[in-house]
């Protein structure tokens, strides 16, 4: 039976894909976008009830693609390190002192965050899969990333990716998908990678992994010295593939990730990582996340973010976790980018949590634009401008996001 279609009118519609349209309407039925145009073409041809949701701009949900809700309780936790390595060791001590109760407070904390900022889809890398048994259905779209890490661990790589396995099998329905994430070069061995590839190929599902985040990342790989490097091999890491290639090069060369990989941070490149990224066409490379909080709070080197659209690769923004960042606000984070490199427009800023993240999750006219035959997952800003200036009216709106819908029905 066909369910019953609703017409919502708004002051501007903007889908992101193809023009902003004024007094628009978007027709849903069921969890899906049926048709989008100027109220005047489309209510009169559909005899549905319409919801005027009055003098607001109607977008797409933002998708967050970097994020990490089991540290929602540690804002503030840390004081912005001096290396990026005392903040590792700092967050795993922290880590020791939370019990399960804490990490499943801090996951639905965090999707209330996420909620309130507009965000209708998450990446959310998850260290405790185990929690997931007691979380219940995800109120928000979320791709549970199971994170593996390899290093100082007693399991083989088998039994990681045997877990993870035994994890997708206990629950995959309403709002929730899956994918892998081996943690970081450092972490998590070429072989892990390839075992997560392997297990993409059989049953398909997204891989993300963070890669040259730090200095210390690249000190690491390319020299074979710095505090990451003496941390790593007193955890008796083998060392045995430092010295040689960048963190990208490493990864990339070896087959570890492609094309079908989100790379969170990038944010450590050299002329070398810029030359393999160069060989490629733009279908054959992977995306990446950029978070430009968590970015500001370690001080990193600037965001090759000119280079890297220039090689043509899909640029993506995130969060990153509140132990390294003010909000879980996509908004936010687009207006820090703003400010830190000059140029960009606002549709170039909403692309970066709407289209890119949909693409680099292979939902690419599914999710991130409101076209026909998309999900019915959108947001409403209020307006007062035009059509000319909406998307950088959306950009500097500031306040939570009083209405939205996912997946058909308007959440609360
Ligand atoms: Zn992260």
């Amino acid at each position: 039976m066909r369910s019953e279609a609703v017409i919502l009118r708004a002051r501007i519609v903007v889908p992101m894909e193809g023009a902003p349209i004024d007094d628009g309407a978007v027709v849903i039925q069921g969890d899906r976008i049926v048709a989008v145009g100027a109220r005047r073409d489309l209510v009169p041809l559909h005899g549905e009830p319409t919801l005027d949701l009055g003098e607001v701009a109607l977008l797409p949900g933002l998708i967050n693609a970097h994020c990490h809700l089991d540290y929602t309780m540690m804002r503030h936790a840390i004081d912005p390190p001096k290396s990026f390595t005392a903040w590792v060791q700092r967050i795993n001590a922290l880590k020791r002192s939370l019990d399960n109760d804490d990490y499943l407070a801090a996951i639905r904390r965090g999707f209330r965050e996420l909620r309130k900022w507009g965000t209708t889809t998450v990446c959310n890398i998850e260290a405790f899969p185990e929690l997931m048994v007691e979380l219940g259905p995800s109120p928000l779209r979320t791709w549970w990333f199971y994170e593996m890490i390899d290093v100082r661990h007693r399991h083989t790589t088998e039994e990681v990716v045997a877990g993870a396995l035994s994890f997708f099998r206990r629950r995959e329905a309403g709002l929730d998908r899956y994918g892998l994430s081996p943690h970081a070069p450092f972490t998590a061995s070429v072989s892990l990678y390839q075992l997560a590839n392997a297990c993409a190929a059989r049953s398909p599902m997204a891989l993300t992994t963070h890669v040259a985040e730090s200095l210390e990342e690249m000190q690491m790989f390319r020299d074979a010295r710095g505090p990451l490097y003496d941390f790593m091999k007193s955890l008796q890491r083998p060392m045995t593939d430092c010295g040689r290639h960048t963190p990208f090069g490493l990864l990339w060369r070896s087959g570890a990730i492609n094309r079908d990989w989100l790379l969170a941070h990038m944010n450590e490149l050299r002329d070398e990582d810029f030359e393999l990224l160069g060989q490629h066409t733009a279908d054959e490379l992977p995306s990446v996340v950029h978070c430009p909080g968590s970015h500001r709070y370690f001080g990193h080197s600037p965001f090759p973010l000119r280079r890297l659209l220039d090689a043509g690769v899909n640029v993506c923004v995130g969060t990153d976790s509140l132990a390294s960042t003010e909000s879980l606000s996509l908004l936010e984070e687009l207006r820090s980018l703003r400010d830190s490199i000059a140029g960009l427009s606002g549709e170039q800023l909403l692309r970066m949590v709407t289209v890119n993240p949909a693409r680099a999750l292979q939902q690419a006219g599914q999710l991130g634009q409101i076209t026909p035959g998309a999900l019915a997952d959108l947001i409403a800003v209020p307006t007062s401008g035009t059509v000319a200036a909406i998307h950088e009216e959306v950009v500097d709106h500031s306040a939570p996001i009083s209405w939205m819908m996912i997946d058909g029905k308007i959440v609360p």
